[in-house]
């Protein structure tokens, strides 16, 4: 046996096979290819951020600057301190009308943890996990990583990118565990309705076992003057088989703090921390005292926040629709919009290259039009693709002539 050959076994060896069926994430490798463009001097505009363009208010970043001074910088209970735990207590008490006991709350590294622990804990191999598509792309993968079944529902433009209960109803096997809601949702901006969500209800109590991951992680950002809803408070008779997600990263635009949290069961929960203590341990002891004073603290900038995103949507609803061919409809939350591109499936480019599919159609507006979005193939549904609008104006407008200038290029 060659040298080679030898290495490349070993190299397959070395990793576990359970990782062949997972994705690296598309939207990083853009960012890669975005990166590359730029260092050759190209003036690229990112619209694939997912996370707020604005800083952390400033009382959140003194907390953390107090727990530094005062020495808050040692291991914590792994599943997160007692004050962070009451503040979101508190929180789910004040603003969803649900009550926790502490044992049912879990803190961890992010919400992406919080889920990754669920599933480890709770799937076997062969379980199923209902995810509706569009879907945020963690789920699919996180889901093959604990061993466990995707089961994709699709939902297109006209269901309003929401799953209705009789599509849910037709997706449940026997090996269903899991469901996931997300609203709002990354990538559509969706916002599921109480009576959308009363039907998700309906279909949990025929199937009695089935249980429901309720991930609100962009529950303050939601537009139009609508009220959110979340599973566990309008079907409270449910609340022993939802596992609701939710976090700071968004809402208090904190996403390098690394702090997202969780309640359900307390079984779960337990579970989910033993898995937590056996690989990262307690969260960053000076983001939880920082998360207290985002959750516990003022309040006041959040809804500030939701005007200037509003304004952003309408005004890259507005440049996007004017584009011959593209569909979108309007987001009612998130910092997202999901628009058609399948009109210009089967054209092609200046250089005479075909567009087939949104990553053809992406990579065409990156290398033409030096703009990045993200292929809606990366979030389940061909024939979109996902613009981040949490962006200057001033970056939104030149990106959207730019994708306009692009598309009618397109023969
Ligand atoms: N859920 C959704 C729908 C998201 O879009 C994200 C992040 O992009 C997360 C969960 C996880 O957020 P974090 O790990 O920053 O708390």
């Amino acid at each position: 046996m060659s040298l080679n050959t030898t290495s490349l076994r070993n190299a397959h060896m070395l990793v576990a096979k359970r990782l062949e069926t997972i994705q690296p994430s598309a939207t990083l490798a853009l960012a890669q290819k975005a990166a590359q463009l730029r260092s050759e001097g190209r003036d690229i505009l990112s619209l694939s951020v997912g996370e707020p363009d604005f800083d952390t208010p400033l009382n959140i970043k003194e907390a953390a600057i107090l727990a530094i001074k005062e020495g808050f910088t040692k291991y914590t209970n792994t599943d997160g301190i007692p004050e962070l735990k009451m503040a979101i207590q508190s929180k789910f008490s004040r603003e969803n009308n649900i009550n926790y006991d502490m044992p049912e709350i879990i803190v961890s590294s992010g919400g992406k943890q919080v889920i990754y622990n669920l599933f480890a804990a709770s799937l076997n191999p062969g379980d199923e996990v209902v995810i509706p598509a569009p879907y945020w792309v963690s789920y699919p993968d996180i889901v093959l990583l604990a061993e466990g079944t995707p089961v994709f529902v699709r939902c297109n433009m006209e269901d309003g990118f929401k799953m209705s209960g009789q599509k849910l109803r037709n997706a449940i096997t026997n090996k269903t565990k899991w469901i996931i809601i997300n609203s709002p949702s990354n990538p559509t901006g969706a916002v599921y309705t109480k009576g959308e969500l009363e039907e998700i209800a309906e279909v949990m109590r025929e199937q009695a076992h089935i249980y429901a991951l309720v991930d609100d992680m962009y529950e303050h950002i939601i537009f139009d003057g609508i009220k959110f809803h979340t599973l566990a408070e309008i079907a409270p008779d449910l609340k022993d088989r939802i596992f609701t997600v939710n976090g700071v990263s968004k809402a208090y635009s904190m996403t390098g703090w690394r702090i997202g949290y969780g309640a359900g069961p307390q079984k779960l929960v337990k579970a989910m921390a033993m898995i937590q203590s056996q690989s990262t341990s307690n969260p960053c002891s000076i983001s939880q005292r920082a998360a207290v004073e985002a959750l516990a603290g003022d309040q006041s900038f959040i809804p500030e926040h939701c005007k200037i995103f509003q304004q952003k949507r309408d005004e890259v609803l507005k440049m996007i629709k004017q584009i011959h061919g593209m569909k979108c409809l309007k987001p009612e939350g998130a910092f997202y919009l999901f628009p058609s591109c399948s009109t210009f499936f089967g054209k092609h480019t200046p250089g005479n290259k075909s567009i087939e599919n949104s990553e053809d159609f992406v990579t065409y507006l990156l290398e033409f039009a030096d703009v990045v979005v993200v292929p809606g193939a990366a979030f389940g549904l061909e024939g979109h693709f996902r613009i981040s609008y949490a962006t200057s104006m001033g970056v939104l407008q030149a990106a959207c002539k730019r994708i306009a200038d692009a598309c009618a290029k397109l023969m």
